[in-house]
């Protein structure tokens, strides 16, 4: 009798190294592919009520899925799309298609885990079994010189352990027979469940074959410019990719960079930007690693950095200010315009409006890490939350000057300008302080700014 297995695809949404088709198509002779579109993840809201996957997000994940979809059609196999809760409708498929195994990528975080737990109970009562594969990181658990229990705290003794002794594995090439399983009674997903509305800033599109292109570009412009002028691309901050949310839903594995990076750098040589990319993509695995370790407590106002507690206000008035980019502090309002419309920023200024709303506005972290949850179109949970966590028991590190940060990523005011209205007549010297605009120079510039910037909620000195 023929065995069968559906592959669940949750964040690994590509063909490329992928470890659960890898090993459903050792095992099983038939093979389902599924998504689900978890109702509670698409249609829910968080704790203090924000939407849990904003339009932006979402309408970045469908298009992983229909690339997903056009690979799996290629190679003759279907992918099967829900709405719902996984552990029911993969249940329903398991029992109706009779099939041996689910294979699915290992979630290790809170909600992921209560989901893949209950399939896995759900599948035990019919004698079938969840057989669990990994893909999110650069390197595997048990290589590490380390159990999980003991990974570091500190990044920079886990970079000293595993960067030189640890080596990272080649990723899985492309299968060649997918195995599919024909469904009789497959059903186009109707996308309007999902009540997504088109955005038309995010310049991020979604798939594993848009992930693959990104990376070749980002490695022609490295090859091409020297590391000065690709930071310059984009005017602010320092250099940066931009293949998060490629790599947040897993349609571009880490393991395939890293090997593109070694490829680029036997033909070009090694220089800073590849090295630097590499040790990015170790803060990816460190806080992954550091999720695993504390579980939970990654969520909460627990001490697993540091002995400085700051869990600040519940203060919505305050918060939307925040949350709308209505400070009157220039640099903040321009980065959360950009978030909110394109639901990508970078890490300078991610640490910068954190750092703000934590310290200045001494409003409770949660919130903020909630709101980004909500927004980012790369939104990891590791990522995300220990980044929050850290940065609100840090305040030696973290407290950033706002005013003297603004200075220095964006000096000439041209990010300020992009995302804000009327700051084309305000002199380059006084755009990240209007509030210094005297009433003479408004009147001979003819400044028309909104009054909050006149009178931001804070000044601090710069
Ligand atoms: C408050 C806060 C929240 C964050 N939330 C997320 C999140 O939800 N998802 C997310 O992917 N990153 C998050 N980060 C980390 C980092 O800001 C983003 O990974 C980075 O800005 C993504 O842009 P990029 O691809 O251009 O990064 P690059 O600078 O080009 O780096 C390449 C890759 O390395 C990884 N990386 C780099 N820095 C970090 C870091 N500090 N922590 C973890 N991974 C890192 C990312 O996968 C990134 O795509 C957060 C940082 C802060 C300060």
């Amino acid at each position: 009798m023929k065995k069968r297995a559906i592959v669940w695809f949750r964040q690994d949404l590509r063909l490329h190294d992928n470890e659960a088709i890898e090993q459903a198509i050792r095992l099983a002779d038939e093979i389902i592919y599924v998504y689900i579109f978890d109702e509670r993840v698409f249609l829910g809201n968080t704790k203090f009520g924000f939407p849990k996957t904003n339009s932006i997000r979402a309408n970045f994940i469908k298009e992983s899925i229909d690339d997903l979809k056009q690979s799996l059609n290629t190679n003759g196999a279907q992918l099967q799309l829900f709405l719902g809760k996984p552990e029911e409708i993969i249940f329903e498929l398991a029992k109706k298609y009779k099939t041996s195994w689910v294979f699915c990528n290992r979630e290790r975080t809170f909600e992921e885990l209560n989901v893949q737990d209950k399939l896995e109970k759900n599948l035990w009562s019919i004698g079938q079994e969840i057989i669990y594969s990994r893909g999110k990181l650069l390197y595997h658990t048990q290589d590490l010189p380390f159990p999980i229990a003991h990974v570091p705290d500190s990044f920079t003794t886990f970079r000293k352990e595993v960067e030189k002794i640890v080596s990272i594995r080649e990723p899985i090439p492309h299968p060649i027979n997918y195995k599919p399983l024909e469904i009789a009674d497959y059903q186009e997903f109707d996308y309007q469940l999902l009540n997504l509305t088109q955005n038309n800033y995010s310049t991020f599109k979604g798939g594993e074959s848009n992930g693959i292109l990104k990376l070749k570009e980002i490695l022609l412009d490295i090859s091409k410019l020297g590391r000065k002028q690709f930071s310059q691309i984009e005017n602010i901050g320092d250099f940066f990719t931009k293949l998060s949310p490629w790599l947040a839903q897993g349609c571009i594995s880490p393991k395939l960079i890293y090997k593109e990076l070694k490829d680029f750098e036997s033909e070009f040589g090694s220089n800073d930007i590849t090295y630097q990319l590499f040790i990015k993509l170790l803060w990816r695995d460190y806080y992954r690693l550091i999720g695993k370790k504390y579980e939970q407590k990654i969520f909460l106002n627990t001490k697993i950095f540091s002995n400085n507690s700051k869990i600040g206000n519940i203060d919505f008035v305050v918060f939307e200010k925040w949350q709308s980019g209505k400070t009157g502090i220039p640099i903040i309002d321009a980065i959360m315009s950009e978030l909110n419309q394109t639901g990508y920023i970078n890490k300078k200024c991610r640490e910068i409006v954190s750092s703000f709303l934590i310290f200045e506005l001494e409003i409770n972290w949660q919130m903020g890490a909630e709101y980004f949850e909500s927004q980012l179109i790369d939104y990891d949970v590791c990522s995300n939350w220990c980044n929050w966590n850290f940065i609100a028991h840090h305040p030696k590190e973290y407290h950033l000057n706002v005013f003297r940060q603004a200075k220095s990523i964006d000096s000439e005011g041209k990010y300020v300008k992009l995302w804000l209205e009327n700051f084309d007549n305000v002199p380059i010297e006084k755009i990240q302080t209007p509030f210094e605009l005297s009433k003479e120079e408004i009147k001979k510039y003819n400044i028309n700014l909104d009054k909050i910037y006149l009178n931001p909620m804070i000044k601090i000195n710069n």
